[in-house]
């Protein structure tokens, strides 16, 4: 009989898995959602860089 474990993580680990995280923009206060894999967005409310 097999005794394998099956621990192995699958390639598509949740460990990269991008999500939303709101931020506050510096400039104008307004809430603007970055994702969490990329470095800035762009607010809504006034067109500025919002950096994390
Ligand atoms: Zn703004």
């Amino acid at each position: 009989m097999t005794d394998r474990k099956l621990e192995e993580k699958p390639a598509c680990s949740v460990k990269s898995a991008p999500v939303p995280v709101e931020l506050l923009c510096p400039h104008c206060k307004a809430e603007v959602e970055v994702w969490s894999d990329e470095p800035e967005a762009v607010c809504a409310e006034c067109g500025k860089a919002v950096i994390k």
